[in-house]
């Protein structure tokens, strides 16, 4: 008897996706052609700008990405490892050449022709089969067409669920803050500074983005403020005051953690965003929110009691085109049987037993999921155990020079032009010659 080939859906048609689409393809043997829903009109996710950031219904367009955005990681560490950028753009990519970058990525390995858009996966249910096999699922989806929608319900063998985590703004509790009478917004929906000259605007938060609206905001606003729990951030414009954590609002003044107040036009939440999958019912998954997201995930990527469900790039702090790859192929050695599973039990003590390694070494629970200098190992421990090639040295080197000198100088950093000249060796240039 031929064996049949494993149906696996894909959900999403971001960076993740399309690498998840694209090795399923690849693996014809086991796998049939790969379903990725897309709730969208076109593939990319976050990579996609609109000017909208709600639609006529005031549902939230997907994208966070901002006009003037320029990617924080050199294409030499974010480019997936079987695809680099193309060699003639700079190192720091403006956000359209990423998204020509996943059409490129798509198109050329065939993924197009799979993805189904306009379908919003809805739910997502295990359908538990004989003892000793994995389970399947069914997928619930509404189709959009021109006039009307429709419910379609299909049954799969596995699921990648591939829908990002920069969608839905985490507002943090701040007292007053429903007072405050000037204009208030989350990093996810600003688009570009003009809207905010000659204003005196407050941004919460150090993070990418609120040091990213900082440089952007300093050469229109009356007044930047960027307050935040850092120590202090180098190399940000002389004008863009610091100041600590926020207290309180009070109508139209801020108060920080210090005591001292400002009045401000303008509030803008840099404050990150919460995962979310309304088509998934953890508890029935074995799942569980927790103070970092979701848990418990084996590997941070599957549910150990429906190990053919798959949660990719839910991880922070990671260069997330190398890190959706190492993933997409260790899920794929678990489905096909190359890649040996322990038992669900010890699935669950191993998560534990990394959460305690996290808290003892001080970390907060709440940061579990931001791994910085561990994703290394990581992606070398899933390449061990999936049996593929580690990521080329590069990726980390040409990544860890980028984080020192952005830490030196936020201002600069994307000046910098990288080459490589093999696996692990590379070089900084300037016009093309080397510095
Ligand atoms: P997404 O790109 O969010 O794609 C998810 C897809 O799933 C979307 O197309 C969405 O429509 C679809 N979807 C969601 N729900 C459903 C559903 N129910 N049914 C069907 N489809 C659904 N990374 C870098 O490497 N370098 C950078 O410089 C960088 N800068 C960034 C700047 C900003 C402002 C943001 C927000 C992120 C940045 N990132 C950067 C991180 C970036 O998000 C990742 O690189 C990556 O693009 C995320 O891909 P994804 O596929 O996981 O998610």
């Amino acid at each position: 008897m031929v064996p049949t080939k494993l149906r696996v859906a894909v959900i999403g048609a971001g960076a993740a996706g399309l690498c998840a689409a694209r090795h399923i393809l690849a693996s014809s043997e086991t796998f049939a052609p790969p379903v990725v829903f897309e709730s969208s009109d076109r593939l990319g996710g976050t990579w996609i700008y609109t000017e909208e950031k709600e639609d006529a219904t005031g549902r939230i367009i997907h994208s966070s990405m901002y006009r003037d955005l320029r990617t924080n990681l050199p294409k030499e560490s974010m480019a997936f490892p079987d695809f680099p950028f193309d060699p003639s753009l700079p190192s720091f990519l403006h956000h359209s050449d990423v998204l020509a970058y996943l059409d490129s990525y798509a198109e050329q390995s065939g993924v197009c022709d799979h993805i189904r858009f306009q379908w919003q996966v809805e739910e997502v249910r295990p359908i538990q089969r004989d003892s000793g096999s994995l389970d399947a699922w069914e997928i619930t989806a509404t189709v959009q067409h021109p006039e009307s929608t429709q419910q379609v319900t299909e049954h799969f063998d596995a699921i990648m669920v591939c829908t990002g985590h920069y969608t839905v703004p985490f507002i943090p509790p701040i007292p007053g803050l429903d007072t405050f009478q000037g204009r208030l917004l989350h990093s996810h929906s600003y688009r570009y500074p003009e809207p905010f000259a000659n204003q005196s605007v407050v941004l919460v938060g150090a993070g990418p983005s609120g040091v990213d609206l900082a440089l952007q905001l300093s050469n229109v606003a009356a007044q930047v403020v960027l307050s935040h729990k850092r120590q202090h951030v180098c190399g940000l414009p002389k004008d863009v005051i610091q100041v600590p954590p926020l207290l309180k609002v009070e109508q139209k003044t801020v108060v920080f953690t210090d005591g001292s107040k400002m009045p401000a036009d303008v509030l803008i939440l840099c404050t990150g965003y919460k995962y979310s999958f309304p088509f998934l019912d953890l508890a029935q998954l074995g799942l569980q929110e927790t103070d970092y997201g979701v848990g418990p995930l084996y590997q941070h990527l599957l549910p150990p009691q429906h190990p053919s469900l798959f949660l990719i790039g839910l991880c922070q702090q990671i260069c997330p085109f190398p890190h959706f790859y190492c993933q997409v192929l260790f899920a794929l050695a678990v489905l096909s049987g190359r890649c040996a599973l322990p038992s669900v039990t010890d699935m669950e003590a191993e998560v534990q037993r990394q959460l305690g390694l996290h808290l003892k070494n001080g970390g907060l629970a709440r940061y579990f999921l931001k791994m910085r200098e561990q994703q290394w190992s990581y992606m070398e421990d899933l390449a061990h155990l999936a049996g593929f090639p580690p990521v080329p040295p590069t990726v980390q080197q040409i990544y860890e020079d980028t984080h020192a000198s952005r830490l030196c100088n936020v201002s600069t950093y994307r000046s910098r032009n990288y080459r490589l000249l093999g696996p692990s060796a590379w070089e900084l240039v300037q016009d093309g010659v080397r510095i």
